[in-house]
């Protein structure tokens, strides 16, 4: 009888068991650091996916053994599947837009202030609804009211979520189950599903368009009052101009008609300025407090557009209809926590000092930040991006055209200075330019700019701290 012929070498017994590769060395300091459950967890996956490779690949068998040979190489790539789930997904990133107030970035930057309220109020209790002099339940919004009004000149304002919810919450409360009149030139998308027809559907109310898209009357809106009329409204258009041939009715007109309809007026402002932005050298945007004056009942805006908060949205106006607002259960679901509250009562303070929002406030900073200071950042930065691109790219110093955002003052542009990358021209110019793009991606604060032609544009207007941006320049690694 001859010796059977040895078996071959089974792939699968040469992949560790779970415990003896928790035991290796290099092992124990990544269980120290982040605990033992995601480590067994992720080291379990990674175990798998090799079993699974032996039994499919035909590789399967070299798979194996290179397993085998390295525990080190197993224990690192562990070691990179739990940094990668405990990275965190939202991350600060240099925005090089030229988008100032970038919906998908977040919008606007905080002040100092705004954060270290934030941070007050973030790790404890707070008398977010309670009234300290009082000893008993108060009102969160009691937090900003009296600064919105002082600011606006109204008589009463409260805070919900957005301005989406602003909408919908006044909408609702005011004209559930009836009709609003609202020009066709002002049915505006702002983007992200919002569409002020879906709006008003969601809050319970008709719509009635008026008018045409350019040219909207008087007469229009007084033709489609009817006894279940229950609010004229204006909705700044934001985001688009209409431009030529054109006809609107004015503030005062719409206040004046829904008045002696015993109506309220209301207006969903968008971008809510407060101060006068020709004082920036910014093109006018109507403020909050001249649409109150101009008779608005209510005007509805954003936190975090031109007012340079965190992301809310703000109404202000009469007080019997604020107290109605209030009253409704929406406004429960509606709204916002004690961080957006200290970080927005932090921000209205500022503007008590309107001489040094300027320099206090990020959003307004950047807004009026001189060209000549762009251009000279431009020139200081450039040689060094220089240096660490691959032979072959080009940096040129541009000048461009940023924009506000959020549909803030759409048609104006800032003028600006980029920093413009080109790769070589000819054929995989485009693949090369993408490529690019992804590497400022992949950087520790990745770093966004805007293609147009054949080269990346690193608009420099949002770039203060040249500093941190320089320090990460090293790790660039253009494929
Ligand atoms: C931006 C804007 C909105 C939406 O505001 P959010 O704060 O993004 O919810 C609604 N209406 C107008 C006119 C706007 O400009």
């Amino acid at each position: 009888m001859s010796t059977p012929d040895p078996k071959p070498q089974d792939p699968q017994s040469s992949i560790p068991s779970l415990d003896r590769l928790l035991r290796q060395p290099e092992m124990a300091q990544l269980l120290a650091r982040t605990g033992r459950q995601l480590v067994v967890e992720e080291a379990r996956a990674e175990l798998d996916r090799l079993r699974a490779g032996l039994a499919h690949g035909a590789h399967g068998q070299n798979q194996g053994r290179k397993a085998n040979s390295s525990l080190e190489g197993l224990a690192q790539r562990i070691e990179a599947r739990v940094a990668g789930v405990l990275q965190m997904s939202l991350r600060p990133v240099f925005n090089l837009t030229g988008t100032i107030l970038h919906t998908n970035l977040g919008r606007a930057p905080l002040a100092d202030e705004a954060i270290a309220a934030m941070t007050k109020v973030a790790g404890g209790a707070a008398n977010l609804e309670f009234d300290l002099a009082k000893g008993k339940r108060g009102d969160r919004d009691d937090h900003v009211e009296d600064w919105l009004c002082r600011l606006t000149g109204a008589e009463a304002a409260t805070v919900v979520n957005n301005n989406a919810a602003a909408v919908l919450l006044m909408l609702n409360t005011l004209a559930n189950r009836r009709e609003v009149p609202v020009s066709r030139g002002e049915l505006i998308e702002i983007g992200g599903a919002f569409r002020m027809p879906e709006i008003m559907r969601r809050a319970g109310c008709r719509l009635v368009e008026v008018g045409t898209t350019n040219r909207t009357y008087q007469k229009d809106f007084s033709e489609a009052m009817t006894p279940r009329t229950g609010t004229l409204m204006k909705v700044h258009t934001s985001n688009y101009v209409v431009q030529g041939f054109t006809a609107e009715v004015s503030d005062r007109n719409l206040a004046d008609l829904a008045h002696q309809h015993g109506l309220p007026y209301i207006v969903d402002l968008g971008a809510g300025a407060l101060i006068e932005m020709r004082q920036l050298g910014l093109p006018h945007e109507t403020t909050v407090q001249e649409t109150l004056a101009r008779g608005a009942d209510l005007v509805s805006f954003s936190g975090d557009k031109l007012l340079g908060g965190p992301q809310a949205g703000l109404i202000a106006g009469r007080a019997d209809l604020i107290a109605k607002l209030k009253k409704n259960p929406l406004k429960r679901a509606l709204r916002v926590d004690k961080v957006t509250m200290a970080a927005l009562a932090a921000t209205l303070r500022l503007y008590a000092d309107p001489d040094a929002l300027r320099e206090k406030l990020p959003t307004l900073r950047l807004l009026s930040r001189p060209v000549a200071e762009i251009a000279a950042a431009a020139e200081r930065l450039a040689p060094v991006l220089r240096k660490r691109l691959p032979d072959g790219m080009a940096v040129t110093i541009t000048p461009c055209k940023g924009q506000i955002g959020s549909g803030s003052l759409p048609v104006e542009s800032l003028d600006s200075v980029a920093l413009s990358i080109s790769p070589p021209t000819g054929r995989g110019a485009g693949g090369a330019l993408k490529r690019l793009a992804a590497a400022f991606r992949a950087l520790p604060v990745p770093v966004l700019g805007r293609i147009g032609g054949d080269a990346l544009h690193l608009d420099l207007r949002c770039l203060e701290d040249e500093a941190a941006w320089l320090a990460q320049l090293p790790k660039l690694q253009v494929k």
